[in-house]
């Protein structure tokens, strides 16, 4: 399994996590990771998906993910790998940088996530490697 892979696939334990599933020691050390993931990661957004579709065709959980990605893990080698996956796994129609701003996702999302602010920040924070 690619390190992205296995990103997401933490991030979707995490997110999906439910109280009352595990054992109270399993408990106790997935709090202790999900707090850890709470603390780095900037957008608690969960991969629903239902922000979808966006008019101006944004993947919104794709690139929340890779954005969120960039904050989870430290040194700048991290850093640079961040950059150069999101302009590998996302299309560049697909990009933030192509949000309107038209607020259409944001009644959608249940975790009331400002989601164009998000997107200016990844785009913003994505846009040194564009070609
Ligand atoms: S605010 Fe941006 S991401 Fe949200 S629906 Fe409009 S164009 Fe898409
Ligand atoms: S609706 Fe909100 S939580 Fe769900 S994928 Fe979209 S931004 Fe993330």
């Amino acid at each position: 399994m690619s390190n992205m892979a296995q990103v997401e696939e933490n991030l979707a334990l995490v997110e999906n996590y439910k109280e009352g599933l595990f054992r109270p020691e399993d408990e106790i050390a997935l709090n202790k990771v999900r707090a850890f993931f709470l603390s780095r990661i900037k957008a608690d957004c969960s991969g629903c998906g239902y922000c979808l579709p966006c008019p101006a065709g944004v993947d919104i959980p794709k690139n929340l993910l890779m954005f969120n990605q960039y904050f989870l893990f430290e040194g700048q080698d991290a850093k640079d790998l961040s950059h150069k996956l999101y302009h590998i796994e996302v299309a560049t129609e697909k990009m933030a940088k192509n949000c309107l701003n038209c607020g259409e996702c944001l009644e959608r999302c249940p975790q009331s996530l400002a989601i164009p602010d998000f997107l200016a920040q990844t785009a913003d924070l994505f846009q040194t490697l564009e070609s």
